[in-house]
């Protein structure tokens, strides 16, 4: 039997990226919120910089919940799940995922918000893929920048602006949409090998530019700025560089006496009553069960348990699961294609033994829409991403080129030689949401409280497929313009359990096809609120995380605002 508990104003199961952005406007209006985390709170004496124990032995994830429920994956209907990866990817602590993500912090394009009106547009209705599921966002680029913009200076974010308020400055991104100011800080510095793309980019005609990190290039809110010793894109910083919500939003909403953190509180169950309103939560810690009675749940444990903890709380009134009599809860999903990846090799060392994947130069000439589409059968594009990280595992497992065998002292000189010669692009590109790509419960495969994991069912398409040979295109012509002597081409791969997951709750007016509207909240249990990237209808060519904490930011403003009309009175 469960105890329960005193109710609250807002319950938010997961303060990672997402709840742990959304629980400051909360607090700081004044309303009572527990946040209840799976995980428990970590600090920067918790994160060595090593790459054993971080990359290969997957710590902290690999003791984690998460790694206990890592979900199946099968690439269509008809083949059976494949074996599940060792680690999952994600994490579970007071921060989520950003304590060890490495803290790209990219604003979506105006194009990703309207990809079916403008495609129409620009180039007839045939051009949208057959059978993607992909809807315009609800509102546009515009209605998000004041979010966007909360966030950048809330959590801090490095850059350089490529577009105020229409005025375009070439030393950013000039594909960018407006904004209103530019980052709070600088970027992270560069180095000779980056300043050398750079410079090849442009005689290719192309813009490169610094991109945004979440990661302090100067001291920021009394925290330290990044000393750029790497060692950390999967794991977290021991100066507090790197902005976790745990340093950020979550200790200043705890400085306002209105938000409390129950760590190692594992959420089992949204509870509903007979009015159809969720009363609570049901969670575990250390084998007891509590109910946590709230006005208002926030669901923000990340795409995969956001779908399955709907799925999974199903009652009377919803036998298919919460929030899905219009059996939505899992649709449209899709994960970012940021497989197919180029490797070069380079006649001299790069200098790259330092640094870390936030620190790099971009292109997005060849991004969204940022080009002519007129002439190629795809929509869509891909961002160029050249970063500075290199470890000494990693690199010990080089590619050869094809110029030695793969073993033996050959090999061993060949590594020797030209471990600091080689560098690996990251290719974000954009992936839409189609009919056959989806989420549900496994059948058979259970995670330790005997709850079904989740499935996933996806695979790339063929407009997913024709960027990524297009974007490693001009990836190996930007390398061998940077005077590359072999490039290399990474496979496509599949849709297995990804860092960058979208939809399954997609955000949308109509509620046949979308399962919250276009503030968040479900369509069919009022005072629920979903946040997340579960929320995205598109991917765009870059990182999701900034995104999500800007929709996440709006929905509390919202909430905020709305306050009498969304909670739940009792009866
Ligand atoms: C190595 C790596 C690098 C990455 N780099 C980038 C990057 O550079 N830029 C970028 O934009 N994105 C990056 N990402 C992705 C980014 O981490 C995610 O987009 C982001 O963290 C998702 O936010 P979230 O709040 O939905 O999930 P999370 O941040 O994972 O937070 C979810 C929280 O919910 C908790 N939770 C889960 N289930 C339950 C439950 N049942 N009960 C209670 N709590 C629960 C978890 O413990 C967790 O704390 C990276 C990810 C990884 C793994
Ligand atoms: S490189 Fe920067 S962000 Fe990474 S651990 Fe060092 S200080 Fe922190």
């Amino acid at each position: 039997m469960a105890t329960r508990l005193t109710e609250t104003d807002v319950v938010i199961v997961g303060l990672g990226a997402a709840g742990g952005v959304a629980a400051l406007p909360l607090a700081q209006a004044g309303l009572d919120v527990i946040g209840l985390e799976a995980g428990t709170w970590l600090t920067r004496r918790d994160f060595a910089p090593d790459e054993l124990r971080n990359n290969v032995r997957g710590w902290p994830q690999s003791v984690q919940k998460a790694n206990r429920e890592i979900p199946t994956h099968r690439p269509n209907a008809s083949t059976p799940t494949g074996p599940r990866p060792a680690v999952h990817p994600m994490m579970n602590a007071v921060g989520g995922t950003t304590l060890h993500y490495w803290g790209q912090s990219w604003r979506l394009n105006p194009w990703d918000f309207k990809v079916v009106s403008d495609t129409r547009r620009r180039y007839g209705a045939s051009r949208i893929p057959r059978g993607s599921t992909v809807e315009d966002w609800p509102f546009g680029y515009e209605e998000l920048e004041p979010y966007y913009d909360k966030v950048e200076y809330e959590i801090g974010v490095s850059g350089k602006a490529g577009n105020i308020n229409g005025k375009i400055d070439h030393r950013g991104n000039i594909f960018e949409g407006a904004r209103k100011r530019d980052f709070p800080m600088p970027p992270l510095r560069s180095t000779d090998f980056l300043d050398k793309m750079a410079a090849a980019a442009r005689t290719l005609g192309w813009y490169p530019f610094p991109g945004p990190a979440s990661i302090n290039s100067t001291p920021y809110q009394k925290r330290s700025a990044c000393m750029y010793h790497g060692f950390c894109n999967r794991g977290g910083c021991h100066v507090d560089a790197k902005n976790t919500t745990s340093v950020t939003t979550i200790p200043k909403a705890q400085a306002t006496g209105h938000l409390k953190v129950v760590a190692r509180a594992h959420v089992t169950r949204l509870e509903v009553g007979g009015d159809g309103q969720v009363t609570g939560v049901t969670y575990l810690t250390d084998g007891q069960e509590y109910f946590q009675p709230a006005k208002v749940v926030l669901l923000a444990s990340y795409v995969y348990e956001n779908v399955r903890l709907l799925l999974l709380s199903n009652s009377k009134a919803c036998p298919n699961g919460l929030s899905n009599n219009h059996g939505q809860v899992g649709r449209h999903y899709f994960s970012h294609n940021t497989l197919s990846l180029v490797t070069a090799l380079f006649p001299a060392n790069l200098n790259n033994w330092y640094g870390l994947p936030a620190q790099g130069v971009a292109v997005d000439n060849w991004a969204d829409d940022n080009f002519d589409h007129t002439g190629f059968d795809f929509i869509g594009g891909g961002n160029l991403w050249v970063y500075s990280d290199r470890r000494p595992i990693s690199a010990a497992t080089m590619s050869t080129f094809g110029k030695t065998r793969s073993w033996g002292s050959a090999w061993k000189r060949f590594i020797k030689e030209n471990a600091d010669r080689t560098n690996t692009a990251y290719l974000q590109k954009t992936t839409l949401p189609y009919e056959d790509n989806s989420l549900d419960l496994d059948p058979v495969v259970k995670d330790p409280l005997g709850f079904p994991v989740c499935r996933i069912t996806a695979d790339f398409k063929d407009n997913d497929r024709k960027i990524s040979s297009f974007v490693q295109d001009k990836m190996e012509q930007w390398y061998l313009a940077a005077g590359a002597i072999a490039t290399q081409r990474g496979p496509s791969g599949t849709m297995g359990t990804s860092t960058h997951a979208y939809g399954g709750t997609r955000m949308g007016d109509n509620p046949e096809t979308n399962v919250v509207n276009r503030w968040g909240f479900s369509h069919e249990v009022p005072n629920l609120g979903v946040l997340g990237s579960s929320l995205m209808g598109t991917s765009g060519a870059h990182n999701p995380t900034l995104t999500a904490q800007a929709l996440a930011w709006r929905t509390a403003d919202y909430l905020v605002k709305n306050w009498n009309a969304i909670s739940r009175k009792r009866s």
